[in-house]
């Protein structure tokens, strides 16, 4: 296990329930069967249950499988014996990636729960992804998807000569519903790169929507939180939408030399 204990960073060896290191630093599994290595107490952290809530049911609707399918094509056509997901949430793409040994972190325990109930063989794990309990350059491949980008942590964790693929919304992802909700609706920014680019495809499918798909993708979109009460009601006489989901997907490979 590439598990790293946060407490003194020793390897984690699993036993049974619990996973130890060599500092008697213990950690039990979840009933569900994630390992919770954050180390804050109280309290809940990450997405909320209802946003997670939400999000799935979407996701289950298989509205965004075409991305799905092409993250499973395409850490295929990589080395893929490590494969680590960042802020995985409910492990949707997760689960479909290529990896003989895969970690997925996420700060939600709500949406662990639930990954780890539908994929036993990922190692689910509570951390931050700016902080994580993995140990150094073991992973071929390493993914976030709509997250923000954990840089230096990401390229401590690759391989040299490893992958790292993040996606993000391409400019017009979601415009119809943002028109159906703004006077004055916005196109989405796209940061610069964050490591030097290996490659970079922009994918998109037209979503047809009916009112309780409306109201799960606005659910599961930052605009959820960010939009007035008078905004929010347009949604609720809408009974179908079509609406572009676009991605843009980018390839970066950690320099086999530093
Ligand atoms: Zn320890």
């Amino acid at each position: 296990m590439l598990l790293t204990c946060p407490v003194c960073k020793g390897e984690l060896i699993r036993n049974g329930r619990t996973a130890v290191c060599a500092n008697h630093h213990s950690f039990d599994y979840a009933r569900q069967g994630y390992l919770n290595l954050y180390l804050s107490r109280g309290g809940s952290h990450g997405d909320s249950p209802e946003s997670v809530k939400a999000r799935t049911r979407f996701l289950q609707r298989g509205h965004y499988a075409f991305l799905k399918d092409r993250m499973r094509e395409l850490t295929a056509s990589f080395a893929h014996d490590v494969t680590v997901d960042l802020a995985c949430g409910e492990g949707y793409y997760t689960a479909a990636l290529c990896g003989n040994d895969k970690y997925g972190f996420d700060l939600s325990k709500d949406a662990l729960k639930h990954a780890s109930r539908n994929d036993p063989d990922t190692h689910y794990t509570v951390a931050s992804i700016f902080s994580l309990p993995f140990a150094d350059a073991c992973a071929d491949i390493v993914t976030t998807l709509f997250a923000p980008l954990a840089k230096e942590e990401i390229m401590r964790i690759l391989k040299p000569g490893g992958v790292f693929i993040s996606v993000t919304p391409a400019p017009d992802h979601l415009l119809e519903l943002k028109q159906a909700l703004y006077d004055e609706p916005y196109l989405n920014t796209v940061d610069e790169p964050p490591f030097p680019l290996a490659d970079q495809l922009q994918i998109s499918e037209i979503m047809k929507l009916d009112k309780d798909g409306i109201q799960d993708l606005f659910a599961m979109t930052p605009y959820f939180y960010h939009t007035s009460e008078k905004d929010r009601r347009k949604l609720d006489d809408i009974d179908s939408l079509a609406v572009m989901a676009s991605f843009l997907i980018r390839i970066h490979r950690k320099p086999e030399k530093q």
